[in-house]
């Protein structure tokens, strides 16, 4: 892989790079993982070119087995959306019979050069090397740590609610990229009519259209693709999805309970003492918390112009 890059860098090969990205899909779990190279496009008004930035870092065990855990769950997880219907072996019109987990890992960075540190990557870019030959999730677990530690509060949050949203706010923000990355992003399934016009759903029993309740009147047709009928909106709405798909899975129990968050844990779902509170309203605890931090950025964003 190192030497596709080198090569790459002296030459000007983009096929080597793009090698250099088959062999890292491939190399799973390693126990030094990097990155390098000009990946991201985010700086470029335009996204086109890509900001160089190297990583190096080596996996975060205890982290990681929470995350193979997690996976070897995800396709029961899959119920618990509000799309998925029945309890068997079919999901319903809107999800693949079974969900494969992405490769997912968590790891301590050494070194991040770039102009953003992010707290998890889905890589390579290239849609035709994702097809073909997969990509990998990474979540930088030290860099959560670090921002969980950082005393600043948030100004939008009320002081009597201070110490709870510092104490729970990155807790609640590492379960959300997670279900993010794993659940959010890969669920759900395309209603589409082939070449041939042969329909991959029932046309005589039709899926209902879950918010209107009657019977859908639109699907992909032959050639389209979410990109092209969404078009510049396609990532925007994508990461939207998987964002609620965090929101609405961050409060399950059984999910907590995966991550250590339990009555017994150090940080708890909540710190209320009160015993008349029930486990739900305890889990919802840091889904509050998780709230005011997307409520508040919301604002931020929307106030600028
Ligand atoms: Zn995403």
């Amino acid at each position: 892989m190192l030497q596709q890059i080198i090569d790459s860098f002296q030459t000007g090969s983009l096929e080597a790079y793009r090698e250099s990205l088959r062999i890292w899909v491939n190399d799973k779990a390693p126990p030094v993982e990097s990155v390098i190279g000009f990946v991201e496009p985010y700086r470029d008004p335009l996204d086109v070119r890509a900001e160089f930035e190297g990583i190096v870092g080596i996996p975060d065990a205890a982290e990681t087995k929470i995350l193979n855990t997690l996976a070897t769950k995800a396709n029961q997880l899959v119920y618990k959306l509000p799309w998925v219907e029945g309890t068997g072996d079919s999901k319903g019109p809107y999800e693949k019979e079974l969900f494969e987990p992405p490769d997912f890992s968590s790891i301590n960075s050494l070194v991040y050069c770039s102009s953003i540190i992010f707290p998890g990557i889905n890589l390579p870019n290239y849609n035709d090397l994702r097809q073909d030959t997969g990509y990998k999730n990474i979540i930088f677990s030290n860099r959560m740590v670090s921002e969980s530690s950082r005393s600043r509060g948030l100004h939008m949050v009320d002081a009597s609610g201070q110490d709870t949203f510092k104490k729970h706010r990155f807790h609640a923000y590492y379960i959300w990229v997670v279900l993010h990355e794993i659940l959010g992003h890969g669920t759900g399934r395309f209603l589409t009519e082939s070449s041939d016009g042969v329909l991959n759903f029932d046309m005589e029993n039709p899926p209902l259209d879950p918010f209107t309740g009657k019977p859908v009147e639109s699907w992909y047709r032959a050639g389209q693709t979410w990109t092209g009928v969404f078009n510049d909106l396609a990532t925007t709405v994508d990461e939207c999805r998987a964002e609620l798909v965090g929101a609405y899975l961050i409060d399950d129990l059984e999910i907590l309970s995966i991550f250590g968050y339990t009555g017994q844990s150090e940080v708890k779902p909540d710190d209320s003492k009160s015993p008349r509170r029930s486990q739900k309203t305890k889990a919802k605890s840091v889904t509050y918390s998780r709230l005011q931090h997307v409520s508040s950025a919301g604002r931020r964003w929307t106030s600028r112009p």
